[in-house]
C-alpha cells in the first residue's frame, strides 16, 4: 500500500482529500495564507513610486 506524505511536513496523510491535495489540512491553510501574502506583497507600492514623491512633500 502506497503511503502518501504531506509536501510541507512529510507527515502521513490520512484522508483521501488530503492525499488529493498533497498536504494536510493545516499545511494547506498555511500554504493558502502564504499565497495570499505573496499576492499582497506584489501589490505594494514600488520603489519608483516612493522616489517619485517630491522632496518638498516629504519635509
Ligand atoms: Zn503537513
Amino acid at each position: 500500500m502506497l503511503m502518501k506524505l504531506c509536501k510541507r511536513c512529510n507527515r502521513k496523510l490520512k484522508s483521501q482529500k488530503s492525499i488529493d491535495v498533497g498536504m494536510g489540512p493545516i499545511c494547506k491553510k498555511k500554504y493558502e495564507a502564504e499565497l495570499a501574502e505573496a499576492k499582497f506583497n506584489n501589490h505594494q507600492i514600488t520603489i519608483d513610486e516612493v522616489i517619485g514623491v517630491p522632496l518638498e512633500e516629504v519635509r
